[in-house]
């Protein structure tokens, strides 16, 4: 027996985690690069100050002012359809990733199968794994779209509890179109449950929709969303999701006591009631955005359309080359996805100043 007495199908694995490097330019895990105003973070300390005088006290198990905030902030995307979400319909937790996390513990679980699509985001699998839950992976289509039959089909075949769907997927920025969504619903049945993990949904192109706007129609259906991106609160840990309330109930089971803590809740609040503000550069990063994506292609680059704040490019003979060369220059982006592409994240215009000059550098010397 080797120490320490891990289990045997974890020994030998690394951590999951990008390079966390002090480099002058930081593009390679999708932050939001802009940071709060002064008048958010006062009245984020105020509201924390608040929460600190009770923290002899567990915080609100049931988190309910945080979910009723957070069905307000969803019912945006859907009051055009005439109905809004509910907080009992609303679940929240550390992150999106123990949100995931959540879901594989109460509908995954030995003997139970989850599926993907590759090339997709590589934590899915790690929920998976920890809970002992049977991975199926298929793959998307040359262009990174969903083959719908051949995913329906994969469906058909392995009779999945949970179907993990991101829109728009990481690394590739490609989104679902609700239609595919609701056929995969279908296929599923009352049997499993679709998650779609809207993590980047805040920045999908004007024509793309949000996946929300099916859950009337479809009861095993869930979205996820997270604080961190568009909301500029990656440091907060704050994921939520909406579905049928049952759902809801069924992920308390698995739940840990009061795990959002009072300072969380009290965070999330006040972030909430900066809205405006926090989601204000949304555009401002689609437009920069789409003038990368631009810019990638004139360069002859291939580049895959991206519905999110990063996208994918290549294909480099030697991408490791190319992502050492522009760590050098103090530009850090990541090393991810099908062998030869890259993505970076979209940063301030100076910041994709910084990454397009030293990408011609780079491109220059191999
Ligand atoms: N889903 C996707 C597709 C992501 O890319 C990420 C973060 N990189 C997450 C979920 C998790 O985000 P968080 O835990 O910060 O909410």
């Amino acid at each position: 027996m080797t120490f320490p007495p891990l289990r045997e199908d974890l020994r030998g694995l690394e951590p999951y985690g990008a390079p966390q490097l002090d480099v002058p330019v930081q593009l390679n895990v999708n932050e939001n690069p802009y940071g709060p105003s002064a008048a958010c973070i006062a009245d984020i300390a105020a509201s924390v100050a608040q929460a600190a005088a009770s923290l002899n006290r567990y915080p609100d198990r049931e988190f309910v002012e945080l979910r009723a905030g957070l069905a307000t902030y969803l019912s945006r995307d859907t009051a055009a359809a005439g109905w809004s979400i509910t907080p009992e319909q609303v679940w929240a937790a550390n992150g999106s990733n123990e949100v995931m996390l959540q879901l594989l513990q109460a509908f995954g679980g030995p003997g139970r199968t989850a599926i993907s699509f590759a090339p997709t985001y590589s934590m899915y699998p790690e929920y998976a794994r920890d809970t002992h839950t049977r991975w199926v992976q298929g793959r998307r289509a040359e262009d990174f779209s969903l083959d719908l039959d051949a995913a329906r089909a994969l469906v058909e075949a392995e009779r999945p509890s949970v179907v993990l769907l991101p829109s728009p997927n990481n690394p590739t920025g490609t989104a679902l179109p609700p239609d595919a969504v609701g056929v995969l619903c279908e296929a599923v049945g009352e049997a499993g449950i679709v998650v779609v993990d809207e993590a980047y949904g805040e920045f999908r192109r004007a024509d793309t929709l949000s996946a929300l706007e099916l859950l009337p129609t479809h009861r095993n259906l869930v979205v996820t969303r997270t604080m961190s991106k568009a909301f500029a609160g990656a440091g907060l840990r704050l994921g939520y999701l909406a579905a049928d309330s049952a759902i809801c109930d069924a992920i308390r089971v698995v739940r840990l006591p009061y795990h959002l803590s009072a300072v969380t809740q009290a965070t999330a609040l006040a972030a909430l009631r900066h809205t405006e503000e926090l989601l204000g550069q949304v555009d401002t990063l689609r437009a920069e955005r789409d003038r990368t994506v631009a810019w990638l292609r004139s360069e002859g680059l291939t580049v895959a359309d991206s519905d999110a704040n990063f996208c994918l490019f290549g294909t480099f003979a030697d991408r490791h080359a190319v992502w050492r060369g522009l760590l050098d220059r103090g530009v850090l982006i990541r090393e991810v996805g099908p062998e030869g592409w890259l993505r970076v994240s979209i940063g301030t215009p100076e910041e994709m100043a910084a990454f397009r000059e030293a990408l011609v550098e780079v491109r220059r010397e191999l």
